[in-house]
């Protein structure tokens, strides 16, 4: 079956989707709000999970020169104890690693292949709603006009879709992200994500990018972003030092409020995700709090289950390929919404007793065997088997490893405890 596909949203899933639904010889038109495509915000992780669908595509080599490998996560609380800890090496994929990018190169690396596939791009098409005719769908834009009919519409718009009930499952932590340069011959390790805490209140975050940048982080509750933009820059630098001391280091790089934006988190799956002509991938079906670092990874998953329902279904029936797509992706969204959900009050609440859960139980526990194992798997997005449902193989990570950033020096191991 040849389809006539609208994908809203030129994002990560849009992009992943428009190439691969357009490999498939479907004619793909993507539309987007913004008159030129743009990324919005600092860094991301790519898990394996992600590298094998750009693998897919053709766009591993690539996206792995434009980021930073990273071995592992370490956040320490005050007292200076790992309460998170989880290293790629305990995955069963030899030379596994996550990679920190800025959106901006992820973004840059699947837009140029959709560019350089010649697929449609209609810019500064607001989607305001949508609506079936018989066997088609078409967009209304917020201008009032209407696109041509689609057999089928791809709902890639993210958070901000306007193609799924109106919500309000904000979070009431978000966080102020910056993109600094890397402190040269600080103190931080090239190849780790380093966090610390003080309970659950506050978070401070560094995730290396390639190019001598790093993504930074400060956890921040919604309601207090006024106060925080009022307070001036002097004393949150003085907070942030007081959490996490070597960041003097990096602290003089801040002499603008503007350098950080603050990012809502939301935690939501949006119950219909599919509809008469109409699917919905991504953060537009399933949003949360970034602090497993999979929505992008899952966006990428779900691009490519899509495709390969839609191919797998030869009849033409919508329905019939919208129950394959959600048979590939149903479990693993549900465990890491479900994951998810657990995992954030631990890292950012106003109450004390996540955070002494995390410190008393949940760490100590997670060393003794399977737990490193469980968390590798959990961290890389590979727990409930996402990539054995699709038939993709796992990133062949060595030789990726030659692509990767000359920069970056392999961590030793994690400090033990
Ligand atoms: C601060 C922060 C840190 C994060 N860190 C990580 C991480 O480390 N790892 C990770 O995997 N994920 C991370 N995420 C989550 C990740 O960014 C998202 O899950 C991912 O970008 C979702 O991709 P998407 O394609 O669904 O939507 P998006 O990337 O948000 O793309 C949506 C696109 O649709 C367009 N659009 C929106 N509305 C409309 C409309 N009405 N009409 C037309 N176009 C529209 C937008 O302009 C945009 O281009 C983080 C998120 C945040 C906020």
């Amino acid at each position: 079956m040849k389809l006539d596909i609208a994908i809203v949203g030129c994002g990560l899933s849009g992009l992943a989707a428009a190439l691969l639904l357009h490999r498939q010889r479907h004619a793909v038109t993507l539309y987007e709000r913004f008159e030129a495509p743009r990324p919005v915000g600092s860094g991301l992780m790519v898990q394996p999970t992600g590298l094998a669908v750009l693998a897919a595509l053709g766009l591993a080599e690539a996206t792995v020169a434009n980021g930073a490998p990273v071995d592992a996560l370490l956040g320490l609380n005050t007292e200076g104890e790992p309460v998170l800890e989880a290293e790629y090496r305990h995955l069963a994929i030899p030379g596994a690693f996550g990679l920190g990018i800025h959106r901006a190169s992820l973004f840059g690396v699947l837009y140029r292949a959709v560019q350089a596939a010649g697929i449609a791009i209609a810019t500064g098409h607001e989607v305001a709603g949508s609506a079936a005719e018989g066997d088609k769908r078409r967009l209304d834009f917020a201008d009032g006009t209407r696109s041509p009919a689609h057999d089928l519409v791809i709902d890639a718009a993210g958070l901000g879709s306007r193609l799924v009930p109106k919500f309000d499952h904000w979070l009431p932590y978000g966080a102020l992200w910056a993109t600094i340069d890397w402190p040269a011959n600080g103190p931080f390790q090239r190849r780790l994500l380093e966090q610390r805490y003080a309970r659950a209140e506050q978070m401070v975050g560094l995730l290396p990018l390639a190019e001598g940048r790093a993504a930074f982080f400060w956890s921040l509750k919604g309601d207090d972003y006024p106060r925080w933009q009022d307070r001036g820059l002097d004393s949150w630098r003085n907070d942030v030092c007081a959490l996490w001391p070597e960041c003097e280091q990096l602290a003089g790089q801040f002499t603008d409020p503007a350098q950080l934006t603050f990012a809502r988190y939301a935690h939501r799956t949006t119950k219909a995700s599919v509809g008469e002509r109409i699917v919905h991938i991504g953060d537009a079906w399933h949003a949360a709090s970034p602090q497993l670092g999979q929505g992008a990874n899952m966006a990428l998953l779900d691009a490519y289950a899509l495709a390969l329902a839609l191919a797998m279904e030869r009849s033409g029936d919508l329905d019939t390929a919208f129950a394959h797509f959600l048979k590939l992706r149903l479990g693993h969204v549900r465990l890491y919404q479900w994951m998810t959900w657990w995992f954030t009050p631990p890292f950012q609440s106003d109450s004390p007793w996540p955070a002494i859960f995390r410190d008393h139980f949940m760490a100590p526990g997670s060393r003794i065997p399977p737990g490193p194992r469980l968390k590798a798997a959990t961290l890389s997005g590979l727990a409930g088997s996402p990539l054995a449902k699709l038939g993709l193989a796992p990133p062949d990570y060595e030789s990726l490893a030659a692509s990767a950033s000359s920069t970056s020096v392999r961590a030793s191991s994690l400090p033990q405890s």
